[in-house]
């Protein structure tokens, strides 16, 4: 089977735990666990956001796999680079904010090394060298446990884009800027989740999170596990839960592009009924990526130009009413095409690289994304 999906309605300690068992048997289940085994569990630990906003991995899910994997004499250790300072200190707080020290009572250890180590990588596509978060080097298996989500520059993150977590959190930014084509920003994250490959690949879509995400959405539930030995074959199922498609994903059309997954999810070896967990209505964010990814045969793609790409694609647009005037989006912005007038964030067209930073990290959701009446017309 490539990818299984099993019902799981709530955060219920037995019933995650039940829900696993049955995920993971059609993969073969852990018996490829053994005693003395370090085993990474790389969650999805965005910023500082409860379980209950549905934005990073639940320690519930965290905590029933710790179960799983400690029976089996495995240490698990939890981690991940939220974007911001990756310090004991500063991630140390989104642990608590995620609930994780729950998991500590289930035998897992969250992630106190926060050195960082530079990879160099001849095989990667387009990211050959990039700085690491050097934990994961410490364990003998990851296992990526994402999280189901909109993302205003990527359309979905899901399987593939939480492998991003592996580059330190202040040193983001910069692969913002360098990779700001969403095209390229796809196959850098591709070549990230070559370099770390983990073994096995569990979304946590119980409740994903809809619109405005991937830290402002709302909490939608989904109902189910689902996992795989690939992030692009689970993602491809997981785009079909909530209504995207593959040339709806960049990470989807980048894996494409290299044969990791096939045209269309109906190719896949899916668990019988995995359809019935798909939302029709749920809130999906349409980034540029839906416009500039319809690929060489798309509209962008034939017609392309600055002026066309400026005319349609989605951009960050502050509502007023709801902004505090922190300053955050200015600090997180790689582009630094923010500046603050009059405590409210004015943002320089030409500057922005449109990779949407400023609305992942905006703490009160007042950064939107806006789409100009062209792209509205020709991708309602
Ligand atoms: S981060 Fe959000 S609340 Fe803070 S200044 Fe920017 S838009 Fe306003
Ligand atoms: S304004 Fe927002 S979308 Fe534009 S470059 Fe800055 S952080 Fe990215």
């Amino acid at each position: 089977m490539d990818v299984s999906v099993v019902p799981c309605s709530a955060y219920d300690l037995s019933q995650c735990r039940q829900a696993l068992e049955q995920l993971l048997f059609p993969l073969g289940g852990l018996d490829w666990v053994r005693p003395g085994m370090r085993v990474g569990l790389k969650a999805n630990l965005i910023t500082f956001l409860k379980p209950d906003a549905a934005g990073t991995t639940h320690p519930v899910v965290l905590s029933a796999l710790s179960d799983l994997l400690t029976e089996r004499g495995a240490e698990v250790i939890i981690g991940d680079s939220p974007g911001g300072l990756y310090t004991a200190a500063f991630v140390g707080r989104v642990y608590s904010a995620a609930g994780l020290h729950e998991t500590e009572q289930h035998g897992a250890k969250l992630n106190q090394d926060f050195s960082q180590r530079d990879v160099e990588y001849p095989e990667g596509r387009i990211c050959r060298r990039f700085p690491y978060t050097a934990w994961l080097d410490s364990v003998d298996a990851v296992i990526n446990v994402c999280k189901l989500k909109t993302h205003g520059m990527m359309a979905m993150s899901c399987g593939a884009k939480n492998l991003f977590g592996v580059i330190p959190g202040t040193r983001k930014p910069e692969f913002h800027f360098q990779f700001s084509n969403p095209a390229d920003f796809a196959r850098m994250i591709i070549d990230l989740d070559e370099y770390v490959k983990p073994v096995l690949h569990i979304c946590d879509a119980i409740v994903g999170m809809e619109g405005n995400g991937p830290t402002a959405g709302t909490p939608r539930p989904v109902g189910c596990l689902v996992a795989s030995a690939s992030p692009h074959q689970l993602d491809l199922v997981c785009a079909a839960l909530v209504g995207l498609g593959r040339s709806d994903v960049p990470t989807l059309e980048a894996a494409y592009e290299r044969q990791m997954i096939p045209a269309t999810v109906d190719e896949l070896t899916v668990s019988d009924g995995w359809r019935d967990f798909i939302v029709p209505d749920y809130q999906r964010i349409q980034g540029q990526s839906s416009l500039l990814f319809r690929g060489r045969g798309g509209l962008l793609g034939r017609v392309g130009g600055a002026v066309i790409q400026a005319a349609v694609c989605p951009r960050p647009t502050v509502k007023p009413s709801v902004c505090v005037g922190c300053g955050e989006c200015s600090h997180v912005c790689p582009a630094k095409a923010i500046t603050m007038k009059n405590k409210l964030p004015v943002i320089d067209r030409r500057a922005c690289i449109r990779c949407f930073c400023c609305q992942e990290f905006c703490p009160k959701g007042a950064m939107v994304q806006h789409r100009p009446l062209a792209a509205r017309i020709l991708n309602p």
